[in-house]
Formats: C-alpha cells, structure tokens, sequence
C-alpha cells in the first residue's frame, strides 16, 4: 500500500558505496552472523549496530521515551561504540538499564559525498517511546502476561487446508459505539468476551462474533509499529491507517497500547492479546511488510546510507512497491534482518502465522530461511503472502523473487488466488466488471482450476488462499452494487452468499475479510463507496455490528457461519494434494454456461456442490432410485439435513446447493 509520497531520488547517499552494497567483496567482509540491538542481560546490556562505513557510533542513554519533554536531566549519557569486526560496533553498559530509552548518533566522514551525521531509533530495537523515535533497553521477562510461558497456538496440529482465517484490522473490531467493547480500537478490544450490539446482552460482538462464527485464525493487518499516526493523540482529527507503513519492525504499535509513552504497555498488552485468542482457540497471523518502508529515512537505511532499498548506480529507487522504495532482501544484511525479525516475533510474541505483503519483491531465499527458522522455533507455522509479479530492480543477478509462479522455489508457503478473486466478482481493477456470481461466464474455465485449489500457478492446494474480498479494493457487497446497475438488496445478498459458497467450498485455504459475514459496506461522507479506505475515518472503516440486528444481515451471518460449520465436518473439502483432487473431485457436466458443479467422491461419502450463477433455476438430475439429502441451499447452510430429494432437484437462481448421498 502506498504510504509515502516522495521523489524516487534519494538525496542522501554515497553513490560509490551504493555500487558496491550487493558485490560478492562486500558481503564476505561486512556479513554479520551474530545478534545485533540493545542485548539485555541484566547485570549489563550490550549495544551493538551494524554500520561498517560509519566513522564514529554513539549510545545516547535517555530518561523519557518522548523526544519532546522537557525534563532537563533527560539525557543520562553518551557513550562511544568501538568498532569491531564486519562492520559491527559495540559496547557494553555495565550495569541494569531496563527501561531507558536509548538512541544512536552516527557520524560519517564528509568527505564522502552525500555523507551525513544522524540520530537514529536501533534498526533491532524491541521496545520504543512514543512515535517510535527513541528505542528502549528491555527486559522482555517481565512483559509476560501470566501464563505466557504455556501458552502456545491452540490449532497447533491443524493442518494448513483445514484452517479458516479472518482477515482484521485492530481498529475496526471495535471502532463503532454499538461493538459495545469497552478498549475501543485498542489491542485489549480483542481480548474482551461476551460483548454484545450496543450492551444489549443479545447479538455478539467482537471476538465472541468471531468465534462463533468459527474460524480458527484471525489475521491482523499490520500491528508493528507503523509511522502514520500520531500515537499522542491517535484518535484526534480521524486519523486512521491501515499500518503498511513500517517505522520499527520489532515493536508493536503504540496506537493500539492503552498508553504509547510507557515502552512495555504496547508489548504487555499485546502479548495478552495473543495470550487471550489463543484460549479462545483462535490463531494469530501477522500481516508484515518488508517489502518497503514507511520513507527514506528509516533508521536501518540511515545506519547504512542507501544499503536496504533498491537503486540504480544514479540513486534512482525502484518503485515495484508503488510505495516509493523496494527493499533490497537480496542483500545479505537486509535478508538477516527480515529473516531475525519475522522469527523474533514468532519466538517472543507466540505469533502462529505470517502474511507477507507484495512478498513479490522479496528473494525466496530470504524466504525460504525464514520457513526453516520458523521450523525450528515450532511445528505449523502458517506462511503465506501476496505474490504478485511486480516490476522491481534487483541488485544482483541470479536472483529469483517469491512470485505466484515461482511458488515452486518455496518450502510450505501460500499465495493468494487473485484468480478465484476475480473470477467470482470481477476484476478489482474494473469497477464495473462482473464476475460469475452477476452471470459473467467468461471466465469460468479459471473459476473451475481455481475451485480445485489449483489455478494456473499453483498445483497443490495448500499452496493457495482462496477469498474474494478483503481489506484492499471495495468490499465483496459495494462491489457487487458497483457491477450490477440498479440490482435489488435482495439479489445482491443472493450474489453474496453464492460467493461465499464457492470460496468456502474450494479446495486450499479460506480467507475471510472481516464484516464480509455481515455485508460490510465503506461509504464515505458524500455517501460514495470506498474502494481503498486505507486513511478514511473509523467512520468508514468500522465493523457496523448494530447492522446485524436487521434480520436480512443476521441472516447472511448465520448462513457464512453455516458454511464454515459444513466445510470443517467433510473432509473432501480439505484436499491437500493435487493428487487427492484428481482422485476425488469431478466436475459435472452442467449443459449450462451459468452453472459449475462437481461431485467430491470418496469411500465414505459422495457429495455433490452446485453453483448456479443464473437468473433462473437450474434442474439438476439425480439418480432415480438414490435419496439425496441437502445440506446447503439458497435459504441455509450449515451441517444439518435441509431436505430429502431423489431423481431431481431445482437449485435456485444465484445460489449454491450442496447434496449428500444417502
Ligand atoms: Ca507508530
């Protein structure tokens, strides 16, 4: 997502060094193994950044986090760095410094042209002042919540299909007066159980909604520190920001904390957060961003002028990112440090699951470290990510990005169906194009590869997210407004509700955006529908929970809830292999444009899923003397028996059926 608006000329930085960043020279000389960051061990603390063309490194050891007070024994002291091997400098602070902030001057000689003197946050640090300017020395000891040293992911043994995952936005959960969460747009809003439409005891809200609803894992849009709002006051003149703006990749944001001043708050209330989902059965997914940063003056970038973004020999970045820096894994330093950050966050915050924005531009090398090391940490670790094919200038040759079709490259990593997105509702690029679930039969030949987890890419279906709507673009029900002029509120449910179907009953992995369960619409002041709402106001952005008291939306609820409930009960559903889906799955010949269906077929059961995209009702034939018994139709779904049929059976206009033999 695009974050920051500045020239694609970096005005700072040595060309000559530039030139030399990605040669095989420099890495032997200047690769670093070893931990790096303010290295806490009590007694003492060592101070150790990675900057091998700095001429001198300063600590600065502060009272306050925020740069901004005016407490004039602020600074406690400045204490040199010594320079050691591969560019590493250090130095160790005898004594227990928890809780001080702490900053690094750097000085380069000036001798060098566009060398510059700077004071910079720590590239490693783990806990910051307010705004992410200042880090902080921590004991992370003691920001565990009780019981943190037990908790662990409670779908640990899942395997990847069977997962369900719900895609959210820390804000949204709780933004709206009638969520009836008390920590509004704050971690803690998560933690909060039995909530209910406007404290009225009768409708859930909140992660009781959630799971209820059943999924197992719920994928938080980006919570790192990110740079766009101002955490003093992070709810004055309706700020808002989705957080694809990394500032400090190791800290959670202090927007979401009760208090972004104290260091620890974010990181406690965090961690009790995770601590929280988990003993509700609920996964955590992180949704982080390495493949750009929030501008230029990112403290690793400023530590080693020019070193973790993509440029030309002229200073000229490359822009795949469209967020005006790509960064360069490739990289030696930079693929430890986003290696070093996804397993710290997976080690010390117990997170289960990575979603890795435009990994595109990340080599699958740095990717395939991070499987290995995620491997070691513990067993199940989801990872999957965005795998566009985006126009990036690499810095080395040879190298091979993490795109959709070099998904075979990758160990256990997922990608995002963009096929079955479109396929079911059109084009996101298109406003007014339609997809199947509006009668649009173009591209129904890449629906069926993408219903069998298999779209051209890919050929295993655990290598697939399938989903049709989510936080980017306009919602699955504005889209669907957008596409069909004049369409009734009823038959736009209907469009809903088969395209919920056939992400739910496609072979890979479902994503849900958050509120898709319950008609999320954004719309804007001016009362247009917004496509991107990545800096609209709560207002537009906020899950409506007071919508579900209207029967029409509890009742798109209950039928996505009835989904879930009959996909995680028939293990034909779960395919993982494409040999399994060759050997169990069948598409039916329909003799229809407007209807797909197929038949999932094993020892114990034999079931039969139509999808009808017609304004009319499709008669489907049925063994003469053979009972069916459906279980989904265009009223209900869930994992009851509906009605008995033989011989045939009328599956409505724009709707979904699902029959079991008897
Ligand atoms: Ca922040």
């Amino acid at each position: 997502m695009n974050s920051s608006n500045e020239s694609r000329k970096l005005g700072k930085c040595n060309l000559e060094w530039i030139k030399e960043y990605s040669s095989k020279e420099f890495e032997r000389e200047f690769t670093y193994e070893g931990n790096l960051g303010a290295i806490y061990g009590g007694e003492s603390t060592e101070f150790k950044l990675w900057s091998p063309y700095a001429d001198g490194v300063k600590v600065n050891l502060y009272r306050n986090g925020d740069v901004n007070n005016k407490d004039e024994k602020d600074l406690i002291d400045t204490i040199p760095l010594v320079k050691g091997d591969k560019g590493v400098w250090s130095v160790k602070v005898d004594k227990d410094i928890d809780g001080v902030y702490y900053t690094y001057s750097i000085t380069f000689d000036k001798k060098y042209e566009g060398a510059y003197d700077c004071e910079i946050c720590d590239p490693y640090a783990r806990a910051c002042g307010v705004n992410g300017i200042r880090g902080m020395v921590v004991n992370l000891e003691n920001t565990n919540p009780d019981g943190f040293r037990e908790d662990k992911n409670p779908n640990e043994e899942l395997p990847v299909c069977e997962s369900i995952i719900y895609e959210l936005h820390v804000r949204d959960l709780s933004s709206d007066d009638s969520s009836g969460i008390i920590h509004k747009g704050k971690f803690l809003g998560l933690t909060e159980q039995g909530t209910t439409v406007n404290n009225e005891g009768a409708i859930s809200t909140g992660i009781s909604h959630i799971k209820e609803l059943g999924v197992t894992h719920i994928h938080l849009l980006p919570f790192y520190d990110y740079a766009t709002i101002d955490e003093t006051a992070p709810f004055s003149h309706d700020q808002y920001n989705w957080g694809y703006d990394p500032l400090n990749y190791n800290i959670p944001e202090g927007s979401y904390a009760t208090d972004a001043f104290d260091g620890r708050t974010r990181i406690i209330e965090l961690k009790k957060t995770i601590k929280s989902l988990h003993d509700n059965g609920i996964s955590v997914i992180m949704d982080v961003v390495y493949n750009h940063t929030y501008n230029d003056d990112f403290c690793f970038n400023k530590s080693v002028p020019g070193y973790f973004q993509r440029m030309d020999k002229n200073g000229i970045k490359s822009d795949g990112s469209a967020c005006g820096n790509d960064t360069a894994s490739e990289r030696s330093m930079v693929s430890k440090y986003i290696v070093d950050s996804v397993l710290y966050w997976a080690r010390e915050y117990h997170i289960d699951g990575f979603r890795f924005d435009l990994v595109g531009l990340i080599d699958v090398d740095t990717i395939n470290k991070i499987r290995k090391g995620l491997d070691q940490i513990r067993p199940n670790i989801m990872m999957y990510g965005e795998g566009w094919t985006l126009d990036t200038k690499l810095t080395k040759e040879d190298v091979v990005l993490s795109t959709q079709n070099h998904i075979n490259y990758l160990e256990r990593f997922a990608m995002f169906s963009d096929d079955i997105r479109d396929a079911i509702k059109g084009s996101v690029f298109i406003e007014e194009e339609k997809g199947f679930i509006s009668g649009n039969t173009e591209e129904v030949d890449i629906l069926k590869g993408a219903v069998m987890g298999m779209p051209y890419w890919s050929d295993s279906p655990d290598k697939v997210i399938n989903y049709t709507s989510c936080h980017d673009n306009y919602t699955l029900f504005d889209k669907i407004f957008l596409c069909n002029e004049d369409i009734s509120f009823e038959d736009a449910v209907k469009q809903n509700l088969l395209a919920a179907s056939i992400v739910m009953l496609s072979q890979g992995i479902p994503l849900l955006h958050a509120g898709e369960e319950m008609l999320r619409t954004k719309v804007n002041a001016q009362g247009e529908y917004v496509s991107d709402s990545v800096r609209d106001a709560d207002s537009v952005n906020s899950i409506k929970w007071d919508t579900l008291k209207l029967q029409e939306y509890y009742h798109v609820y209950e039928y996505y809830k009835g989904l879930i409930e009959f996909r995680k009960n028939h293990r034909l559903f779960l395919l993982d292999c494409k040999e399994q889906v060759d050997k169990y799955m069948h598409y039916l010949d329909t003799a229809q444009e407007g209807v797909v269906a197929y038949e999932l077929k094993n020892e114990q059961e034999d079931i039969i899923v139509v999808f009808n995209a017609m304004k009319k009702a499709y008669e489907l034939d049925l063994l003469e003397h053979q009972e069916y018994h459906i279980y989904i139709n265009d009223e209900k779904a869930g994992n009851r028996i509906l009605q008995k049929v033989k011989k045939e059976v009328a599956v409505e206009p724009v709707s979904c059926m699902v029959l079991i033999k008897a």
